[in-house]
């Protein structure tokens, strides 16, 4: 039947289905933290549908989404046609999570390593938000001087502070955690530009991006401000990497910017196999529409003789870690990774329609702009703007990284659109011509 059903869609046909579809909330009987939420389904528009005795309007391709408040405690929905009725029942809950937390700085403090690889330093003691300052890897060492629920406090340098959580480190005996320069080196490549600071010890360090990249290590001996920082020019500079060799030596690995025959892509189709992601008004996954136009992106790369692979082909599981792998393995220098958008319960009311590009690293900001400038303006969707965060994948990625929120999946508008294979085509169309720009400038 669902089969029928969108096929029909796909031709715009008036529907011929008694039953309308809820495909959120997913199930009867949910319980949530949210004075709000929705419903999204599908219906023939010729039906009067109708919660709780008020009329939802249907768009012409079937879909609906009607927000809701919520009392405390339970809530009862009842949506009927002319021929059906299902009841709902929403249960709010109310939050519990007081943060009693209160910062104690230690009498002695203590010294502290890394038990784990890829573990953010961050700027607040909080698990989330803009905060990372640097991700580090196992046996660096710190000392901690105060504790923050989770966090510890940790000293860098003389006047440079950060937090790391508990969970991620050991306490360690040694007492003289300061390193000594051993050794400077630069080599200049072709394609990259490779510096490596020689340590006694694996300290602590961070890369901001600010006209360029600023190096700064940490907990170094011999300097008044027990730190040691460098500048790389931000000429030719497209993406860089980071590590500790098992000698202690800091590699800092930029990439020249390519020409466009050098690139590599790697597109990722978000989510894949058990993993759904957004459901959309009629029914229809965004794992399937996120892997579609993947495809076709690569297609049209391809057709550029551009070299681009894809994180996976098929509707198949993978996990966010592998993508990063799979991407920093065949050192690609730009990852497009493809997803369609949905709203949080408490954000139900809002008006959800058009395009949003995330970014993590200040160095694809650029590249973000330039695709979601084409998407938004060839297609006639909604410029949502750029925005900064830490999804795993344009976080971890070696490459420029950005993340596209096509459009709303569950915004019965944007979800028509999706469905047309046309419109597929134009949204890879407009992806490359951003990329073409972004590397065309200057
Ligand atoms: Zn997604």
């Amino acid at each position: 039947m669902k089969r029928l059903f969108l096929l029909l869609l796909g031709l715009y046909l008036p529907l011929q289905v008694q039953g309308f579809e809820i495909v959120y909330p997913k199930s009867d009987n949910v319980s949530l933290y949210s004075d709000k939420t929705f419903f999204i389904g599908n219906e023939n528009p010729a039906n009067t549908l109708t919660i709780n005795e008020n009329i939802v309007p249907i768009h012409p391709s079937g879909g609906f989404k009607y927000p809701v408040n919520l009392e405390e405690g339970e809530n009862i929905f009842i949506i009927k046609n002319e021929n059906l009725k299902k009841e709902y029942k929403v249960t709010r809950l109310t939050s519990k999570n007081i943060n009693n937390n209160k910062y104690k700085e230690f009498e002695t403090s203590i010294n502290i390593e890394i038990t784990k690889d890829n573990v953010p330093l961050r700027s607040t003691p909080v698990d989330e938000g803009i905060n990372r300052l640097q991700h580090l890897e196992r046996g660096i060492i710190f000392t901690a001087i105060g504790e923050y629920g989770d966090f510890f406090k940790v000293k860098l340098a003389r006047d440079d502070y950060a937090w790391i959580s508990k969970s991620n480190v050991k306490q360690i005996n040694e007492e003289n955690i300061k390193s000594k320069i051993l050794h400077f080196d630069y080599n200049e490549l072709p394609n990259e530009r490779i510096y490596k600071i020689k340590l006694s010890k694996k300290v602590p360090y961070t890369i901001s991006e600010y006209h360029g990249l600023d190096v700064v290590l940490y907990s170094i001996e011999n300097d008044e401000f027990d730190k040691y920082e460098f500048h790389i020019s931000s000429e030719k500079l497209f993406g860089y990497s980071s590590y500790y060799e098992p000698d202690n030596t800091l590699v800092v690995k930029v990439t020249n910017k390519p020409s466009i025959e050098n690139l590599i892509v790697t597109v990722d189709a978000g989510h894949g196999g058990d993993e759904f992601g957004a459901i959309g008004c009629l029914g229809d996954k965004e794992k399937d529409i996120n892997l579609e136009i993947a495809k076709k992106l690569q297609q049209k790369l391809l057709e550029k003789n551009i070299k681009t692979l894809m994180t996976r082909e098929n509707d198949v599981n993978m996990s966010l870690a592998d993508r990063v792998k799979f991407s920093n393995k065949n050192n690609s220098n730009i990852y497009i990774s493809i997803h369609n958008n949905a709203l949080p319960d408490n954000f139900a009311d809002r008006e959800a329609t058009g395009s949003e590009v995330y970014y993590s690293y200040p160095q694809s900001k650029r590249l973000a702009q330039s695709i979601l400038k084409s998407l938004t303006e060839e297609l006639q969707l909604k410029n949502n703007g750029v925005k900064q965060q830490n999804f795993a994948v344009v976080r971890n990625t070696n490459a420029l990284s950005v993340l596209i929120e096509i459009a709303y999946i569950i915004n019965p508008d944007d979800n028509a659109k999706l469905q047309s294979e046309n419109f597929q085509n134009n949204v890879a169309d407009a992806i490359v011509h951003g990329l073409e720009n972004f590397i065309n400038e200057k």
